[in-house]
């Protein structure tokens, strides 16, 4: 549900639809029909698609367990590599990455990673490097943290180096403050250059 939509509104629904649907085997179990009217207001309704192909498959193919690895995971419809490695880290504690556009802006520019021209590698590193830095213990305390400073402090257009934490080892912060905002944007493009290949 949080895809695309922000938390404010997902709170209205969420619990609604978890009334609807208690357990794995109600929502498996239910018609199409019946799921999309209960996403209704939503939007994105590809999202609510995916979810129920996804639940009927773990229903039918793994009785109902839903599974803890992010190579499990991204075999779903509607999970790509940044929602397995959350959804791995967050709910089983798995010592995996989660890059979403704020986790990869966020490392591109506390390593000073750049070159609009090669995205694909440039993303790759990212990945590389957000696997390298998962603590093993606290998986999901780690990036979920990476997830808030990239919505709260560096953000693309106006990052707040003065209070960012991690502001004495970023390779990009001198630049920010001698070129403004242009400088961050320049060292990190915004969230259309920074797609995972595999989402
Ligand atoms: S110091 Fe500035 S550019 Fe670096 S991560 Fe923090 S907010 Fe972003």
């Amino acid at each position: 549900m949080l895809q695309q939509t922000q938390v404010a509104r997902v709170i209205e629904f969420y619990p609604r639809f978890l009334q609807r649907y208690p357990t794995l085997e109600d929502l498996a179990s239910a018609p199409a029909d019946g799921v999309r009217e209960s996403w209704g207001g939503l939007g994105y309704y590809a999202r609510a698609r995916n979810l129920h192909a996804a639940v009927r498959r773990i229903v039918a193919e793994s009785g109902g367990r839903v599974p803890q690895s992010p190579v499990e995971l991204a075999r779903l419809p509607g999970i790509g590599a940044y929602t397995a490695g959350a959804v791995a880290s967050l709910a089983f504690g798995a010592a995996v990455p989660a890059v979403d556009t704020n986790v990869a802006r966020v490392l591109g520019r506390v390593f000073g990673l750049r070159g609009a021209a090669q995205r694909s590698r440039r993303m790759r590193r990212v990945w590389v490097l957000a696997a390298a830095l998962v603590p093993p213990r606290r998986a999901a305390d780690w990036n979920q943290a990476l997830m808030d400073l990239g919505a709260l402090v560096c953000t693309a257009r106006a990052p707040r180096c003065p209070v960012c934490p991690v502001r004495g080892v970023c390779a990009t912060r001198p630049r920010v403050e001698e070129r403004g905002r242009a400088g961050a944007a320049r060292a990190f493009p915004r969230s259309g250059a920074l797609r995972s290949p595999r989402t």
